[in-house]
């Protein structure tokens, strides 16, 4: 069991929210403070008990909180680990909840001292499609998987300590090399996502636009979902981790290209074949991730 004095969240949306009301409901932590850049949102999550109080000038809480929880977009890390560099923050422990981890690691290159072995870059795989701290949840990470993708310096104490904290809100807990992350999550979590958008946007612009809209059914809806994810989190991604998306959207091309082309030649059993691998895949994964 760990005990948290003061956890500080650096962007209190729906993943740091959701962190917070999990150690909440867990009852690890004496304190828990909030911070970003807009206080109408702060003040928010203080009416929805996410966090005890806010700061609208986090260097002042890092050094005295235990572990500070970095919970923005990607891109915006920067500018956070930016002021992180400026405060005394040797003596707590660093961690992330960002979807790409290899920029995570640059920063800390950049911008930590090179002795310091409390940073911890960390990758809840679990979410929705809302965002902000209106959809934090205290269920979100139950069950779900957290992947620890160690830098060289990070203390083995700084990885128990974050090991711990997700345990507690519900998350099994696993450790991979951050390059292995970027390339798997490339291909099964932001591959998906730009299938959804380019779809609905291919859709949006589509002659029949309207009727398309309207004849709409489950499918669409089903495939769809994450195309309603934030824009602004998904570009970061996309920038982010560009190299590996782009290797896996080009085999993603080639596979609707090889589709396309055994339509056009009548090559029936061929689709068949296709498209029986890919349920079979597709329902053995769904039943080995139930287990
Ligand atoms: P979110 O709901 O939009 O929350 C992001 C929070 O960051 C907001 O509270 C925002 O508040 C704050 N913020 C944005 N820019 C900021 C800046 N420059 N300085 C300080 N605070 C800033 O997004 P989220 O879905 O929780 O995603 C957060 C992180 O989790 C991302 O790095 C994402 O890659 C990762 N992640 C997301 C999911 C998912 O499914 N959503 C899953 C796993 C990991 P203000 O606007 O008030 O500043």
């Amino acid at each position: 069991m760990i005990e948290i004095n003061r956890l500080l969240i650096v962007g209190v949306g729906l993943i740091g929210g959701s962190l917070a009301l999990a150690l909440r409901k867990a009852g690890i932590v004496q304190e828990i403070v909030g911070a970003g850049r807009s206080e109408h949102n702060l003040k928010r999550a203080v009416e929805l008990d996410v966090i005890d109080r806010y700061s609208l000038n986090f260097a002042d809480e890092v050094s005295n909180s235990d572990i500070v929880v970095v919970a923005t977009p990607v891109r915006a890390m920067n500018s956070i680990f930016e002021i992180i560099a400026t405060t005394d923050y040797h003596d707590s422990i660093i961690t992330d909840v960002g979807s790409v981890k290899k920029p995570l690691i640059e920063l800390s290159e950049k911008f930590l001292d090179s002795s310091y072995t409390g940073l911890v870059p960390a990758h809840p795989i679990a979410g929705r499609e809302h965002s902000g701290v209106e959809a934090a949840c205290a269920e979100l990470f139950k069950n779900k998987q957290t992947i620890i993708t160690p830098a060289k310096n990070t203390g083995s104490h700084a990885v128990e300590k974050v090991k711990k904290m997700w345990l507690a809100a519900g998350s099994s807990v696993a450790e991979m090399d951050v390059e292995f992350h970027d390339e798997i999550l490339s291909a099964s979590s932001h591959l998906p996502h730009l299938a959804a958008f380019g779809l609905v946007h291919y859709i949006a612009n589509h002659k029949n636009r309207q009727e398309c809209f309207e004849l709409a059914a489950s499918g669409f809806y089903d495939f769809t979902r994450i195309a309603s994810s934030d824009p602004v989190m998904w570009r970061d991604i996309c920038s982010a981790n560009a190299v590996p998306i782009l290797q896996e959207l080009n085999g993603y091309i080639r596979k609707l290209q090889e589709i396309s082309t055994c339509i056009s030649v009548g090559d029936i059993e061929k689709i068949q074949e296709i498209f029986k691998g890919a349920k079979n895949s597709r329902d053995e994964s769904l039943r080995l991730n139930s287990r």
